[in-house]
């Protein structure tokens, strides 16, 4: 059960203290209380955890500082949509909204290498007005021998850059719960030029310590990849980790599975699962098409796999893509065969566009039927 407070509810005040006294007297019933911070008001959730079947909805409605009751399924308690939900989905990080009905692109470079390759990547994406991007400084790989990321030692100068550019928000893997402090202790002693989002990549969905060390912490974003040979189901409770040790501002990434069914691609292309996602939780999803695909390869249409499969998930309704760009991939230090070139990004943002504008267009002319299937 849920218990959704009045907005705005001072938890010293007499209210929240009688609800909650309520609450916690309650037998085998334990409470966990989860703060959000909207754009105008403090919203306060209260879960109820254990024997709580023999609760009604109308009891916890007449405590005095409960607007609304939600029963929820066992399932993606905190991050799940639930019957008579409608809470809203999404949030606002340094100024960038994310939600399950707008779309942010984070094109970058999937390691950082070096400042020039940086700044040019940064300056192409301020010439066309996106403030988003992705960049790699901890790269978990296969093999031991192979880059393993700059670390913390480049953090100061792409923090920069990006400050420099308008850079909102960076998409940045982490692979060790420390590096949230290497990042949170550069970004101070700038003073805070640009926002990360903590990326946790596909090979650590579950690596239920790091996600519990990135839940516990509210300043950053959660961009989680799905596991590569996990189901679906397993991957949503991974991201249902990061909302249950506290943070709920968190996207989940479609990245392809590996799978031998999937050639010639990287990995099989999964985006047929974004209404999925969206239908069972109230996450923005992400597309990445760079890791799904793998390569440059184009069909005869003239135009490449990773942007045909970037426009399957934008016109399923994706609300972020995460793509691989480098002004020179031939010295990129990883994954550079997949990288999309500084001169394909006008026509690439054209394209989300246009998808994503379709997607609204097909959300319109279902929207008589979606009506009727209601009443
Ligand atoms: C990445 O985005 O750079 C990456 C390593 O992706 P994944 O974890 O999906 O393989
Ligand atoms: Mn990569």
């Amino acid at each position: 059960m849920l218990a959704i407070l009045h907005p705005n509810t001072e938890l010293d005040s007499e209210a929240y203290r009688q609800t909650m006294h309520y609450l916690e007297n309650l037998p085998g019933v334990s409470v966990r209380v989860h703060e959000i911070q909207g754009a105008s008001q403090r919203l306060t959730e209260i879960y109820l955890l254990g024997d709580t079947k023999t609760l009604s909805k109308e009891e916890i409605e007449a405590l005095p500082a409960v607007e609304r009751a939600i029963r929820i399924s066992d399932d993606y308690r905190i991050l799940g949509r639930h019957k008579d939900d409608h809470r809203q989905s999404g949030f606002t990080y340094n100024g960038v909204e994310f939600s399950q009905n707008n779309l942010n692109i984070f094109a970058g470079l999937c390691a950082v290498d070096v400042p020039e390759h940086v700044e040019q990547m940064m300056q192409a994406l301020e010439d066309n007005g996106e403030v988003c991007t992705r960049m790699g400084a901890y790269k978990p790989r296969t093999n031991p021998y192979s880059f393993q990321g700059h670390g913390k030692g480049c953090l100061p100068w792409v923090f920069e850059k990006a400050g420099k550019h308008g850079i909102k928000v960076i998409a940045m893997e982490i692979t060790h719960e420390s590096h949230i402090e290497e990042i949170d202790t550069c970004l101070e002693k700038l003073g805070r030029p640009t926002g990360v989002m903590l990326q946790i990549g596909t090979r650590n969905t579950q690596n239920f310590e790091l996600l519990k060390a990135i839940g516990r912490q509210k300043t950053y974003p959660a961009l989680l990849k799905r596991g590569f040979g996990i189901t679906l189901n397993e991957s949503l409770n991974a991201a249902e980790y990061l909302a249950s040790e506290g943070n709920a501002n968190v996207i989940f990434c479609l990245r392809g599975m590996k799978t031998e069914a999937g050639q010639p691609h990287r990995n099989m292309v999964d985006f047929a699962h974004v209404p999925a996602v969206k239908r069972l939780t109230r996450m923005p999803v992400c597309v990445d098409p760079s890791h799904s695909v793998g390569s440059r390869d184009r069909s005869p249409d003239g135009i490449l796999d990773v942007m045909h499969a970037t426009a399957q998930g934008v016109i399923a309704g994706a609300n972020m893509v995460l793509v691989d760009f480098h002004p020179k991939p031939e010295k990129a230090l990883v994954d550079g065969p997949q990288a999309l070139l500084m001169k394909e990004l006008p026509a690439y943002l054209e394209d989300i566009r246009l998808c994503h504008d379709t997607w609204k267009k097909r959300q319109a002319i279902y929207q008589t039927l979606k009506d009727s299937a209601a009443e």
